[in-house]
C-alpha cells in the first residue's frame, strides 16, 4: 500500500480539519447552551425537548453549509454531500440525546465529526465517489425508554414493531409512540414497515464517540479504532427463592436465597476473572442485588432475593461460554442451596464486530496522518452495533476522555477530538476521494 508513505499530490488533509476547529468548538458550545440542566450536567431528553434541539443545532449547521438536510420518520437528521444518484452512502453518525444530567460530548461528538470530515474534505476540492453522510441519531440513551438503539433500528428497520406502543418513557410514563408524534415523526409509517436505510446501500457506517472507560487515558493515546461492540445477555428481574427462617436456624436446615445469590455473583465473579486471564474480555455487572425489603431484618433468613443480571462479552463464543457457565453455577447453586431461581425475562443483543478491512485502512489513515492509534474494544453499546447486526459494515474511532460518561464531568479534549476529525477525514479521502 503506498499509505505509509503520504507524499505526491495529497493534500494537507490535517491543517484542513484543524481550519474546522472554530466550527467544531462552535458546535459543542451551541450544544450545551441548548441543553444545560438547571439541576447540572447536560440534559437531552430522548423524544423531548432537549433532544429536538440538539438536532436542531444540527440542521441548522448543515444547512448553513449547503448540506442536503432531511429527516426521516423517526425523526432522525441526515445531511449528505455530494447527493451522487446510485451511489452507496458512507453513513457518519452517533446520538445527539444525553442522559439525565450528563455529558456534552458522550453522542454529539459523532455527526459533529462527520461535519468536519465533510467540510473539510469540499475546502481541499476532494470530490468523493460516494454520497457522504452525517446522521444525528435519535434516541441511543437505553435509560429513557428502557430499549436500546430505537433511532437506528427504526431506521434500519429492524426495531420490533410492537414498541413504539409498549415502551414507555421513565419520566412521563407515556408511550414512545406519543412522545415520537410530539416530535413530529411518522409513527403510522413506521408500524407500516417504512424505513429509511436499506443496509445493502451503506457502503459503511463509522461512529466516532469518546471513550467511556479510562483506557485510552492511561495508555497515554488519543484515539482507539474500535475491534467490536459487546454483546450482552440479561436478566433484569432474577429472582432467588428460599424460605424466609428464624436467624437461629442450623445451615443445613435453612434455604437462604441471599447466600445463594452471594455465591452467584462470586461464582460469576470468577468466571469473569478466568476469562480475562485467558485474553477474553468481558464484563460481569449485578446492577440491582438485594433483599425483599417486604420481609428482610437482621434476624431473619432471608427467603427471597432480587437481582439484575448484565454480562457482555466481544465475540460470540465467549458470550455463549458465559451464559453455559452462568445457568450451570444456578443449577448447582438450586441443588445445594434448597432455592429455586425464576431467571424472569431474559434479553441479548448480538455482539457487533467490527469491519476488518475498515479497521486496517483507518490504522494506515492513522499513520498518515501521524496519529498514534490502538485496537480498543469498546466498553459500552452503541449504534454501530445495530448498524453491524443490519449486515453493514461498521467501525468506530473512540477519542480519549476522562472522567468516563453518563455524567457532567466528562473531559474530552478539542485536540483529541481533532486528532480523530484527521484520521477520519483521511480515510475518506484514501478510500473514496482519490
Ligand atoms: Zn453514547
Amino acid at each position: 500500500m503506498t499509505l505509509a508513505h503520504p507524499s505526491h499530490g495529497i493534500p494537507d488533509i490535517r491543517s484542513a480539519v484543524e481550519d474546522q476547529r472554530r466550527f467544531a468548538e462552535g458546535f459543542f458550545d451551541e450544544l450545551a447552551a441548548i441543553s444545560t440542566d438547571p439541576a447540572g450536567g447536560i440534559t437531552r431528553d430522548t423524544y423531548g425537548a432537549g433532544e429536538n434541539r440538539g438536532h436542531e443545532v444540527m440542521r441548522r449547521a448543515a444547512d448553513a453549509d449547503g448540506f442536503a438536510v432531511t429527516v426521516d420518520a423517526a425523526g432522525n437528521t441526515y445531511a449528505r454531500w455530494p447527493q451522487i444518484a446510485g451511489a452507496p452512502d458512507v453513513i457518519m453518525g452517533s446520538h445527539l440525546d444525553s442522559v439525565p444530567r450528563g455529558g456534552n460530548f458522550d453522542g454529539a461528538a459523532g455527526p459533529l465529526a462527520a461535519l468536519v470530515a465533510m467540510r473539510a474534505l469540499r475546502a481541499i476540492g476532494a470530490v468523493p465517489r460516494v454520497t457522504l453522510c452525517a446522521m444525528g441519531i435519535r434516541a441511543e440513551e437505553s435509560v429513557w425508554f428502557q430499549t436500546s438503539y430505537i433511532g437506528s433500528r427504526a431506521a434500519l428497520g429492524t426495531l420490533p414493531r410492537d414498541t413504539y406502543d409498549t415502551a414507555r418513557r421513565i419520566d412521563t410514563g407515556r408511550t414512545l409512540a406519543d412522545h415520537m408524534a410530539e416530535c413530529g415523526c411518522d409513527v403510522d409509517a413506521l408500524r407500516q414497515g417504512a424505513r429509511a436505510l436499506d443496509p445493502a446501500a451503506i457502503a459503511a457506517y463509522v461512529e466516532v464517540h469518546i471513550e467511556q472507560a479510562p483506557s485510552l487515558l492511561r495508555g497515554g493515546k488519543p484515539l482507539g479504532i474500535c475491534t467490536a461492540v459487546p454483546g450482552n445477555f440479561r436478566y433484569p428481574d432474577l429472582r432467588i427463592v428460599g424460605v424466609h427462617g428464624h436467624v437461629g436456624t442450623p445451615r443445613r436446615f435453612r434455604n437462604d436465597a441471599a447466600m445463594a445469590g452471594a455465591r452467584l455473583a462470586m461464582e460469576m465473579d470468577r468466571v469473569w476473572s478466568d476469562s480475562e486471564a485467558a485474553g477474553k474480555p468481558m464484563g460481569v455487572t449485578f446492577g440491582r442485588f438485594h433483599t425483599d425489603a417486604g420481609f428482610h431484618g437482621l434476624t431473619t433468613v432471608p427467603g427471597l432475593f432480587h437481582l439484575s443480571v448484565d454480562v457482555r462479552a466481544y465475540d460470540p463464543d465467549t458470550l455463549a461460554g458465559a451464559e453455559a457457565a452462568f445457568l450451570a453455577i444456578i443449577a448447582r447453586i438450586e441443588a445445594e442451596h434448597g432455592v429455586r431461581v425464576d431467571l424472569g425475562a431474559r434479553k441479548s443483543a448480538p455482539v457487533g464486530l467490527a469491519d476488518a478491512d475498515i479497521r486496517g485502512a483507518l490504522h494506515a489513515a492513522a499513520k498518515a496522518v501521524d496519529v498514534d492509534a490502538v485496537d480498543l474494544g469498546s466498553p459500552a453499546s452503541h449504534d454501530a452495533a445495530a448498524f453491524a447486526a443490519a449486515g453493514v459494515p461498521m467501525a468506530m474511532l473512540f477519542v480519549r476522555n476522562a472522567n468516563g460518561s453518563h455524567n457532567p464531568d466528562e473531559a474530552m479534549e478539542i485536540d483529541d477530538f481533532m486528532e480523530g476529525c484527521a484520521v477520519l477525514t483521511r480515510w475518506l479521502y484514501d478510500t473514496y476521494c482519490r
